[in-house]
């Protein structure tokens, strides 16, 4: 009789970064084959009900869980509404580890963000800095929310320790920069910045083609001359473009977060992130962005800072020291090809994606 795989459940498995795992899990069948991955949305399940909660949990019987599910924007949506990413964020967070703690699940490891740490600090933020100061203002319902999956992490460890530290679950979590990658939500009003860049510049660029097939019409039917052949788009980067951020390729994470899963023992967070010599600002990857579409429509493109929206955290430098202490060797998607392969995904997928 063949043995039971064991679960592994993904909470938030419809998401950017659930899509990722899903996608490296079955690319590379030969090493997580052993495994049943369950990848949950939001509609198996409301995680911020805990009898809904306790229902999925039961229904699925995990031994591992790789808790990605929360209330997510970017910075305009969070400055909104603090009130609910916190308490939403709170909730699910409590209800998730909650159930890992009562059904025995041996390994949890919950995603926190770079954002999260204090806004007054020295660079670069390492994993001992989570609790030392106020996040920044814009963000802080979200931000303490993920800092108490922390805390949960901690309690439920000196709480409940084994006799040995094979009897005691590891409940971990993860420390990502912006995440971008197919799949992302590229809403053009609470999305993170890439996904929300490269929306705007394939809106700029299709319109840009239409103005130039209308103009080529008339052009033949009046018999004038051609005027020009690469027509103009325009993207605007809200705020100056001189923030700077790590990102990371969502399959790069994906990688790294199943390596956690099975290989990662410390309760503390781990940071996971390209190195910081990668890190680039708004303006460069809007560039890289116009790039892409430039070639993909043939337009030519102008890109516009509007200096009178807020420009968020000026940066966020993080180090993943840790990081390359256990894996030296681990190789990042270059962010010009991480950007090309989303906006072909993007175009590809435009008229069902999440926008
Ligand atoms: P997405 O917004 O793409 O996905 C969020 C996921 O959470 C979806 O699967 C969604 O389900 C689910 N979800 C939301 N609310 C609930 C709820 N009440 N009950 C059950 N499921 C719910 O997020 P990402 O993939 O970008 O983020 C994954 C994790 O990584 C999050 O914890 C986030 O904080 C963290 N992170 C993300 C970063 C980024 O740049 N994107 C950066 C750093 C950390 P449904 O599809 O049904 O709505």
């Amino acid at each position: 009789m063949s043995e039971k795989r064991s679960v592994v459940l993904v909470t938030g498995g419809s998401g950017l970064v659930g899509k990722a795992i899903k996608s490296v899990v079955e690319q590379q069948s030969a090493e997580y084959g052993d495994h049943s991955f369950v990848f949950l949305s939001s509609k198996d399940a409301n995680l911020v009900d805990f009898n809904e909660t306790k229902r999925v949990f039961e229904k699925y019987s995990p031994s591992a869980v790789i808790h990605l599910a929360a209330m997510v924007g970017g910075l305009f949506r969070n400055l909104d509404n603090n009130l609910a990413f916190f308490r939403t964020n709170m909730q699910i967070n409590d209800n998730v580890l909650r159930m890992c703690h009562e059904l025995n699940v041996r390994k949890c490891v919950s995603c926190l963000s770079t954002c999260i740490f204090p806004d007054k600090t020295t660079y670069p933020i390492d994993e001992t800095m989570v609790h030392l100061g106020p996040p920044h203002d814009s963000n802080f319902g979200y931000s303490y929310a993920k800092r108490m999956i922390d805390v949960l992490n901690k309690a439920y460890t000196n709480q409940y320790k084994g006799k040995s530290d094979e009897l005691t679950p590891v409940f971990t979590s993860v420390i990502p920069t912006n995440v971008y990658g197919p799949h992302d939500n590229f809403n053009l009003h609470d999305s993170h910045v890439i996904p929300g860049l490269m929306h705007k510049a394939y809106l700029s660029a299709k319109e840009a083609k239409e103005k130039s097939k209308n103009l080529k019409c008339k052009q033949v039917f009046f018999k004038m001359n051609f005027i020009s052949d690469l027509e103009s788009a325009q993207l605007t980067v809200y705020g100056t473009g001189k923030p700077r951020r790590q990102f990371i390729y969502s399959i790069d994470l994906a990688r790294l977060i199943l390596w956690v899963l099975f290989n990662y023992n410390e309760v503390d967070p781990i940071i996971l992130s390209v190195d910081e010599k990668d890190e680039i600002s708004i303006a460069e990857a809007s560039k890289l962005i116009a790039n892409s579409f430039s070639r993909r429509f043939n337009v030519k493109f102008e890109i516009v800072e509007d200096t009178k929206m807020a420009d968020g955290q000026f940066k966020k430098t993080a180090s993943n020291k840790k990081l390359r202490t256990y894996l030296p060797d681990f190789k990042f998607t270059p962010i010009d090809e991480g950007v090309d392969s989303t906006i072909e995904w993007f175009c590809a997928n435009y008229d069902t994606c999440r926008k």
